[in-house]
């Protein structure tokens, strides 16, 4: 099967992290990028220049051989609507679908495959979730969402809100922009009916203390939602320990194809969701006097799905599995922080997002949390430069940073900022990639200041 067939790409897990094997499985970082040579033959002889130093994997991340090779597979070998015909393509094509969905749950440590269901991304996940819960939200019930939230973890709240009469209120930031424990708590006592965070905060790459806050979300009797669109491919994630309600999270952001994501809930609260869209698979019986919806997970997977992005995924997912996830963390903790030491000693220098805990400003103190820490991210200016001119200069180099307000902007604006650039690394990124990138903020700053 296609998604068999991926294994053979494989490097085999090996006690030493070498990291250099794992870069290698990586064409774009290897081959050449077209963007940059002009040419598309892959060897990266077009201008003879240095191959691409990719500093933007939150925005989407690279993608090993494995993945692609899994994807072209499908296509070549095993390609078939799932779910409806008879044949042998197609049955095939199911059990490799279907495989992938308990590889999800395993990854995340669901208690069933049918809690995960398979959606566009996180975006199309929280949407699915948020209309979904519209028949259970009525005018007035309070729905809390982390203050420094993607706009994907906000506007479809505010859409629930303006179909119910229920209220969005942010959960109150610290000064540096992490979550402000001790408002949380003052909201908490609203009781209110949805609590909604983010695992990682994409602008700054901060992690949310989110085991604990979802445990006070519930004890004050709250559905909860986590956004792990930032933390899949960098943090281990047990939705079983986390106890949460529900869980999203997108196959691009963690070495997988676009186009696919996943929302995982409890089964017994996905099963109460509205679907957000019908037809296709997701029907029991239809007829002109009453149509009734299947079971989950197929109720809320209308229409034929994106069949070749979820073999990708469980290419994905097997990548990951393949590497030592605690040689992958101490890797990736060890190139943030030698980042954040290297912009350290630049002057001229704001970092944002760094943990505030002995500040105890309006929010109060943070006593009351594990200290946040950063992972995979790293939000900078340049002191009084618009982080667009950062942006442009660093990629005149091919340094690629992501500079704007990251989808962010109410935390942009609680920091009163226009907008930041942002580093963030993946499995692959090495000293070398931090190297180049303050070597050519250092030319940055020489033209800009
Ligand atoms: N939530 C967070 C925290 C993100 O970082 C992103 C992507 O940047 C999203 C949601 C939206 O993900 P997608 O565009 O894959 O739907």
């Amino acid at each position: 099967s296609a998604n068999q067939s991926t294994s053979t790409h494989l490097q085999p897990a090996s006690t030493e992290f070498d990291h250099n094997a794992v870069r290698a499985q990586f064409p774009l970082l290897t081959l050449g990028n077209t963007q940059q040579d002009g040419d598309s033959d892959g060897d990266n002889s077009g201008q003879g220049e240095q191959q691409v130093c990719y500093l933007d994997t939150a925005a989407t991340s690279q993608k090993p051989q494995c993945v692609i090779d899994a994807m072209t597979a499908y296509y070549q070998r095993s390609n078939a609507n799932v779910h409806r015909a008879a044949h042998q393509l197609s049955a095939a094509a199911t059990r490799d679908y279907e495989a992938v969905r308990e590889q999800v749950a395993s990854f995340i440590n669901a208690a069933s495959s049918r809690e995960i269901i398979f959606t566009q991304g996180t975006t199309s996940a929280i949407n699915m979730l948020s209309y979904g819960l519209t028949e259970q939200f009525a005018k007035g019930d309070v729905i809390l969402v982390d203050g420094a939230a993607h706009h994907a973890n906000i506007v479809p709240w505010q859409e629930l809100a303006k179909r119910t009469g229920a209220i969005v209120k942010p959960i109150p930031l610290t000064n540096n922009g992490l979550i402000c424990q001790q408002g949380y708590q003052t909201l908490l006592v609203q009781k209110p009916k949805l609590v909604a965070l983010a695992h990682v905060t994409n602008a700054l790459g901060t992690i949310n203390p989110v085991a604990d806050m979802l445990a006070q979300a519930q004890q004050a009797g709250a559905m909860t939602f986590v956004d792990g669109a930032q933390a899949v491919a960098h943090l281990t994630v047990d939705v079983s320990a986390l106890n949460c309600d529900f869980y999203a999270f997108s196959g691009h952001k963690m070495y997988g194809p676009t186009g696919i994501g996943v929302l995982y809930g409890k089964f017994e609260q996905l099963d109460k969701l509205t679907p957000m869209l019908t037809g296709g698979e997701m029907i029991k019986t239809v007829s002109f006097s009453g149509t009734t919806f299947g079971e989950l997970p197929n109720r809320l997977e209308a229409g034929t799905p994106a069949i070749a992005e979820v073999i990708g995924l469980g290419a994905a997912i097997e990548f990951l599995n393949s590497l030592d996830k605690t040689h992958v963390s101490n890797h990736e903790r060890g190139l943030m922080s030698y980042l954040q030491q290297q912009l350290s000693l630049l002057e001229d220098i704001n970092l944002y997002g760094l943990d505030d805990s002995s500040e105890d400003g309006s929010c109060g103190t943070q006593s009351v949390q594990p200290q946040s820490t950063n992972v995979g991210a790293l939000a900078f200016n340049i002191k009084g430069e618009h982080h667009q001119d950062v942006g442009i200069l660093l990629d005149q180099q091919n340094i690629a940073v992501r500079c704007g307000h990251h989808c962010a902007m109410p935390l942009m604006e609680h920091l009163a900022l226009a907008g930041c650039c942002r580093v963030s690394i993946g499995v692959y990124s090495n000293k070398a990639d931090i190297d180049r990138f303050i070597n050519g903020l250092k030319e940055v700053i020489d033209i800009l200041v």
